[in-house]
């Protein structure tokens, strides 16, 4: 099936094998992918991470393999969901169809007449940011859980030790 261009949006904290499994399975129903990189504004938090620019990269190289054109574009979040959609379309390429799992993304683009698909990922239990952040944390094996560019650039930024530093309780 061709739909054109599609939008699908996550945090990518970060960004891990089951979002890359749901990417390769919307490239076979589209010709190009917009990817927005939400909560772009948040980093260095325990559930937010890494920056936008951060998440650019461990996701451009990732790609490269994938051999659809894509967009990816950082997407800050709003205090309005109700405009939110509009928020978005003024950021992005246009597109005709949205692939997401989350309810309220769903529910925003439904209203906003757009067609929305189903995109679960693979693996859930396994293949999960707050695993991989967990398992980062904990001193746990991660590296099979994500691409070799995530894993590269989370060791280039030092990522695993900005997380403990961070999650650290001052003690004072
Ligand atoms: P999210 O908050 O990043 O993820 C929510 C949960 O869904 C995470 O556990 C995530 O797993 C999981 N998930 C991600 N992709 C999935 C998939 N294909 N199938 C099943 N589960 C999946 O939400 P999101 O949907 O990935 O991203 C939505 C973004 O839009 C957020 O940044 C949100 O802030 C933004 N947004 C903003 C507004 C506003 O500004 N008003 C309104 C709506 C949405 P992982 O942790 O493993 O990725």
């Amino acid at each position: 099936m061709d739909s054109g261009r599609a939008f699908y949006i996550g945090r990518f904290q970060p960004y891990h094998l089951g979002h890359q499994f749901v990417l390769e399975n919307i490239a076979r129903e589209v010709d190009e992918i917009i990817i927005g990189i939400g909560s772009a504004q948040a980093s260095h938090e325990q559930s937010n991470l890494f920056t936008a620019g951060e998440r650019v990269l461990m996701m451009t190289k990732a790609l490269e393999e994938l051999s659809i054109k894509h967009y990816i574009i950082p997407i800050e979040d709003i205090q309005r969901n109700s405009v939110w959609v509009s928020h978005v379309i003024s950021l992005t390429p246009p597109f005709n169809v949205v692939y997401s799992n989350n309810p309220l993304v769903i529910c925003l683009f439904n209203e906003a007449g757009f067609e929305v698909r189903q995109s679960p990922l693979f693996l859930r239990e396994q293949y999960s940011g707050t695993q991989i952040r967990h398992r980062m944390r904990t001193g746990k094996e991660w590296k099979s859980l994500v691409p070799q560019s995530t894993f590269d650039v989370i060791k280039e930024i030092g990522g695993v030790e900005r997380l403990k530093m961070i999650s650290n309780k001052d003690s004072v």
